[in-house]
């Protein structure tokens, strides 16, 4: 790298329309190219996407904790630009995982058909996907599988690799909602991390699969409270609970989750960073989302819609999957809380179309 200039060296966008592009300058990469992190991570590795793809997306990736603060110009700039407002003295709030103070968290299960919390979690001291080696990925494995081990109750469970598993229990897995895919997304495939697959990765769940752990997906681990029907409030008590207890099984064994006082939980994604958290409803909504202003409506809520079978996919019977739209700058307490006030709206919006009236007064401005 060092025989040649970072002018030499910068990246070529034509029809490019990433954050990285936006606002990676000519001088701003030269500041950081010779940067390297403790674990070898260069900016090149972090921005490969955005040289890679040329959609729509952030175009940025972590290769591990440091990469945040080492190549704090782009990430930075990219943060206060996605999450519409970070400034380099804006501060995460640190984490809220209580479910007592949720109100209106047992939601109406004629329309309510399931309810899934999730978040990404890293393990300090290892590289991130992007630029993980196999060794480091199968140390993630062992380290998780170790601390699951010591849940009790109803927590309690199985670890099943990718490896072990005939691809009819895979794709039954994936179908009931429970497993991830292997990744073919812009993000997991220009930044390399789908390497070595399905090499240390599987899933942790316990007898009921409420509580499911993917490990080595596109973080770390992703840790997963779900269940059939409209209740929310137990969904996220056990999710606070069981999250809780993992990290102390882990620090047991001298293990942390990476963390930052000023950016929350570390995920390979900057987009994911702070809490994390994607709490969501798979919903039916028959005359709703028929309306035109549907799209528009859980926009103005500070909401995300994806389809039936998740993101990239589309609704069937008009089941779809609402979740909180951002991850950073309020608490996990706050996000599900937003979740259940704006699901509910839709659901009031819904009987009143079913009845033949006007939504008008409660389409928000
Ligand atoms: P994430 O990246 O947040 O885990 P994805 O969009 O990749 O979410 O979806 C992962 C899986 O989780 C998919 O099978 C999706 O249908 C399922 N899923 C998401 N929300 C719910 C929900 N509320 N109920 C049931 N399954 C869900
Ligand atoms: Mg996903």
């Amino acid at each position: 790298m060092s025989t040649f200039t970072a002018q030499q060296n910068f990246p070529i966008y034509t029809t490019h329309q990433n954050k990285v592009r936006t606002h990676l300058t000519p001088e701003m990469y030269e500041k950081m190219y010779k940067r390297v992190t403790p674990n070898g991570v260069t900016v090149d590795k972090c921005i490969q996407p955005s040289v890679d793809y040329t959609g729509k997306i952030v175009g940025l990736v972590a290769g591990d904790e440091e990469s945040y603060t080492t190549f704090n110009e782009i990430f930075d700039a990219v943060l206060d630009d996605h999450h519409l407002g970070f400034s380099t003295t804006d501060k995460h709030p640190p984490p809220e995982l209580d479910a007592s103070k949720l109100v209106n968290a047992k939601m109406d299960e004629k329309y309510v058909k399931s309810c899934r919390i999730r978040t990404g979690r890293s393990i300090r001291g290892l590289c991130l996907p992007p630029a993980i080696s196999r060794a480091e990925r199968r140390e993630v494995e062992r380290t998780l599988v170790d601390a699951l081990a010591g849940l009790k109750g109803d927590l309690s469970g199985k670890y099943y690799p990718l490896l072990k598993m005939t691809p009819e229990e895979e794709k039954q897995l994936i179908e009931d909602h429970f497993l991830f895919q292997k990744p073919t997304g812009h993000l997991m495939v220009n930044s390399n991390a789908v390497r070595d697959w399905p090499d240390g990765r599987g899933i942790w769940h316990n007898n009921n699969k409420t509580f499911l752990i993917w490990v080595n997906e596109e973080d770390h681990c992703r840790v997963i409270s779900m269940q059939q029907g409209g209740d929310m409030q137990g969904v996220f008590a056990r999710f606070c609970t069981g999250l809780k207890e993992i990290e102390g099984l882990m620090k047991a064994k001298g293990r942390q989750f990476m963390w930052s006082e000023r950016l929350g939980y570390l995920c390979t994604c900057p987009t994911n960073i702070g809490t994390g958290l994607r709490c969501s409803v798979h919903v039916q909504l028959h005359k709703l989302s028929k309306d035109a202003r549907f799209d528009d409506i859980v926009v103005k809520l500070k909401m995300q819609k994806r389809g039936t079978a998740g993101e990239h996919t589309a609704a069937v019977d008009d089941v779809y999957d609402l979740s909180n739209a951002a991850r950073l700058k309020s608490t996990e307490r706050e996000f599900v809380q937003l979740l259940i006030d704006g699901v509910g709206k839709l659901i009031e919006m819904e009987k009143r179309l079913e009845a033949g009236k006007s939504i008008d007064d409660l389409v928000p401005k």
